[in-house]
């Protein structure tokens, strides 16, 4: 006897009539048309069934917290920085913890049920630290959040000098956080941010952890801390553990050291995480017309066989001031400022916040597989080309086989003579 069966069900890579049946929270069978006994049985109704939505990039310590102490007035990354020091002191556990929790009952609603948040390390007292290790431990049953120490302030700049940096940022390794952040772009020169490269990533191969890095958010051309992330990631043999988020500075470089950057990277099978909102927002402050897009390049990299995937990035925070844990939102931008507006490239879009993004945090029992852990999401579309086109509703979302959230069908009841009744803006 199963626990669970869903049939009539469309799969993300096309095929329909799918059922898939779960056995103690695991998915035992996934075949066309397959019926038998279980203690529930759910008609998808042709729906698409996709695995749960994945954020490669979060920042969950400063989220919700937009407009405290102020607003970012000119809406750059620096002036988010200086608000966020300033925020810095102020801040609780108590409310940290209260604010990332909201979060994650948003991200249940969504469907997005893995997040790798980065949690600032550049406070000795490792309050952030200690709140989101609470989070983590509170939200496990239905969310599996992955944290990375992340001296905002730049290991090697920040006011506590470097070797304090270090330390406390190995006393949050020793904790439990569970990768190794940096920021070599915020560091004082060219010469430091390398160090701070080659130094967090000698400390993640002592450690046998996974790198990701805030690497290169910027516009400058010649900001070149990516091609050092995948020079260390060869040298340490961390191939395919080491992620380069962001990489802005991508969209501005010059061809001819794209062409060979890009094949170095793939070398060092980097990840590549682009948070599309918060790119399309944050970069190209500084022209005037025409204003650089800023994400980095990513059909390029995926032409190149490297694993992109996209983040949210920040929600309510001193950086952005919207957001709502829809990672098909953050699809449907990166689709846009990407013009990935292939059939091909929208179903790429859809990926880099699924399966992408899973591969990112390293993510096991991740998929619509038999073996792999129950989790998935029955979306109001017959496709992801149609999830994003409508940032679709997410019907019922499950955790081990058991629905943690569902959402009523989404229509429109429409008045007009001589039109249908309603409407659901599928096809
Ligand atoms: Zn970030």
């Amino acid at each position: 006897m199963l626990d669970l069966l869903i049939t009539n069900a469309t799969l993300a890579d096309g095929r329909t009539h799918m059922s898939v049946a779960i056995r103690a929270g695991t998915i035992v069978e996934v075949a066309a048309g397959l019926c038998a006994p279980a203690v529930q049985t759910i008609d998808a109704q042709g729906y698409l069934l996709t695995p749960p939505f994945v954020d490669a990039h979060f920042h969950m310590d400063a989220t919700l917290s937009y407009g405290q102490p102020r607003v970012n007035q000119s809406g750059t990354l620096l002036e988010g920085i200086a608000l966020w020091g300033e925020l810095k002191p102020a801040l609780t556990q108590e409310a940290i913890l209260a604010r990332a929790l909201r979060y994650c009952d948003w991200a249940v609603a969504k469907g997005l049920l893995a997040i790798r948040s980065h949690v600032d390390v550049c406070d000795p007292r490792l309050l952030a630290v200690e709140a989101l290790l609470e989070v983590k431990r509170r939200v496990a049953p239905y969310l599996d959040l992955q944290l990375v120490a992340f001296p905002q302030d730049g290991v090697l700049r920040g006011a506590q000098g470097p070797q304090q940096h270090l330390d406390t940022l190995r006393r949050a390794l020793d904790l439990g956080v569970d990768v190794v952040g940096g920021i070599p772009h915020f560091e004082r020169s060219m010469a430091d941010g390398a160090l701070s490269v080659k130094l967090l990533c000698e400390l993640a191969a002592e450690r046998g952890l996974r790198v990701d890095m805030h690497c290169d958010e910027s516009d400058d051309p010649l900001s070149r801390h990516v091609e050092t992330l995948a020079f260390e990631t060869q040298r340490l043999g961390l191939q395919g553990r080491v992620t380069g988020s962001h990489l802005t500075s991508m969209h501005s470089m010059d061809n001819y050291y794209v062409s060979k950057l890009i094949p170095l990277m793939a070398e060092a099978q980097l990840h590549v995480v682009a948070n599309p909102l918060i790119n399309i927002t944050l970069q190209g402050r500084h022209d005037s017309y025409p204003k650089r897009r800023g994400m980095t390049r990513v059909p390029e990299l995926l032409s190149a066989g490297i694993n992109v995937a996209f983040g949210h990035d920040c929600a309510l925070d001193p950086w952005y001031s919207l957001g709502s844990a829809d990672m098909l939102e953050v699809a449907h931008m990166g689709l846009h400022v990407g013009q990935m507006c292939s059939p091909a490239g929208m179903h790429d879009c859809f990926d880099a916040v699924t399966h992408r993004a899973a591969a990112v945090l390293g993510l096991e029992g991740y998929g619509l597989r038999p073996g792999c852990h129950a989790d998935f999401v029955l979306l109001q579309a017959r496709d992801p080309i149609e999830a994003i086109r409508l940032r679709a509703n997410r019907l019922q979302v499950f955790r081990r086989g058991h629905c943690i959230a569902h959402t009523a069908p989404a229509q429109t009841a429409l008045h007009l003579s001589g039109r249908p009744d309603r409407t659901d803006f599928c096809l």
